[in-house]
């Protein structure tokens, strides 16, 4: 069993497979040269703490024989001979290879991008050098209003940190939440000092003596900065599997049992694309999703019965707002709101034909748990006694 991608997908089957019996031998590639960590704190707590949160003791794969080849870069798939090759020349055979390679930072194709003080957020090591900006107080442009961009310029405003930050569409948060929810983030950053800039395109990030010192946009503005977070998205890692002929779309392509066009061949986690009952194949960058599929590609292997499917979920902090988000947000939703934006307690309930279809939430478990229920259930809901906080959760059920 060889598994490429150290990551949380990757380890986490890996362990599963051992809990679930699996007594053949088990190796894990990664190219990065820690233990598998956890990646969400990178975000939202690199200026302090700990950034080093492995998900398991370095004994904890000893104790279950896995063997964990750290600083390894898988190159190639051979199919036919069924082994892998690494960077180092070696090769390494398998009955079964699961692809676990994740994603990685979108580039920003302008001039100066490769300028020092320009970072993007994907490694430990990319969080050590944010860290370092911000204990510097460098002004801090951000380019990208996605959930990385938004819970780093909340760590560093928090630290007193000048942040600026620039957005391409007429709203942060644009693909991933529904206009409501980007509208009351946006407000709630800007009250703790936040420049906000929506529809301004970055073409040419200017410097002096390779360090950068201003970010310029498409109009001519110029924003004097000292560092520049670059968060545009990410992209999965897929070249070995294109390499290797199997189906890809942007992303490898997996059924519901992880499984991609070779039936040797599974793949795991934010490297893959695949069905949600939408009827498209959707690609989830999440902790959940990487985890589901790490439960299905070990049913899939070991012949146990089939992981049933989870609603997707995510979260993310930002200040003192711990979001939860569950479903598909829709692109014109009807939304419910209950309780209140303003005091950053609050649930966006977005349904359609008298079912919820996502939930967007602050600082609310109680509502994000019964949304996502609602959701995977298909509950019928009444939306006027959903949006009554007086009205218990289960009474707003029809
Ligand atoms: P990864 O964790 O990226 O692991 C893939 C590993 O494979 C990497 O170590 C990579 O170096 C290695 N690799 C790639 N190619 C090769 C190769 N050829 N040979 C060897 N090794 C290779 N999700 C949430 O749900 N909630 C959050 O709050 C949240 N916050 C996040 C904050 C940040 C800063 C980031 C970057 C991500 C966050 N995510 C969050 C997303 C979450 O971390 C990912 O969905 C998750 O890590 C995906 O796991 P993965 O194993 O697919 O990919």
């Amino acid at each position: 069993m060889l598994v490429v991608g150290a990551g949380h997908a990757g380890a986490t089957l890996a362990g599963l497979l051992r809990q679930a019996g699996h007594r053949g031998p088990v190796e894990l590639f990664g190219d990065e040269v820690d233990l598998p960590y956890h990646r969400p704190p990178l975000s939202k707590k690199f200026a302090e703490g700990d950034l080093e949160q492995w998900l398991r003791p370095a004994e904890f794969y000893r104790e279950q024989d896995i063997t964990v080849r750290l600083g390894e870069h898988v190159v190639g798939i051979d199919r036919d001979g069924r082994r892998v090759r690494t960077g180092s020349g070696d090769f390494h055979s398998y009955d079964h290879l699961v692809l676990a390679t994740g994603a990685e930072p979108r580039a920003l194709p302008v001039p100066g991008a490769e300028l020092s003080g320009v970072v993007s957020l994907r490694t430990l090591s990319d969080a050590r050098i944010l860290r370092k900006c911000v204990e510097e107080r460098r002004a801090l442009v951000i380019v990208g209003g996605g959930y990385i961009g938004l819970e780093v310029a909340a760590v560093a405003r928090s630290c007193g940190v000048a942040v600026t930050v620039v957005e391409r569409e007429e709203r942060v948060l644009g693909r991933v939440a529904s206009a409501r929810l980007s509208e009351i983030l946006a407000a709630h950053h800007r009250e703790q000092g936040t420049h906000i800039l929506n529809g301004a395109e970055v073409t040419r990030i200017d410097g002096a003596d390779g360090r950068v010192r201003a970010v310029v946009l498409e109009d001519g503005t110029q924003i004097p900065c000292e560092a520049v977070l670059i968060g545009v998205g990410a992209v999965p890692r897929d070249r070995l599997a294109v390499d290797a002929g199997l189906v890809c779309a942007q992303g490898i392509v997996v059924d519901e049992h992880a499984r991609t066009s070779d039936p040797r061949i599974l793949a795991i986690g934010d490297v893959t694309r695949r069905p949600l009952g939408t009827g498209a194949l959707v690609r989830l960058e999440s902790i959940p999703s990487a985890t589901e599929q790490a439960k299905q590609a070990v049913a899939t292997i070991t012949g146990a019965a089939p992981v049933a499917a989870e609603v997707p979920w995510f979260w993310s902090d930002q200040f003192d707002l711990k979001l939860k988000i569950a479903g598909l947000v829709p692109p014109t939703p009807h939304t419910v709101v209950r309780g209140d934006p303003a005091a950053g307690r609050f649930a966006l309930f977005h349904h359609h034909g008298g079912t919820i279809t996502a939930v967007e939430s602050a600082n609310s478990p109680a509502e994000f748990m019964a949304g996502k229920k609602f959701i995977a259930s298909r509950t019928r809901i009444d939306p006027a006694r959903l949006a009554d906080s007086s009205v218990p959760l289960r009474d707003a059920v029809v």
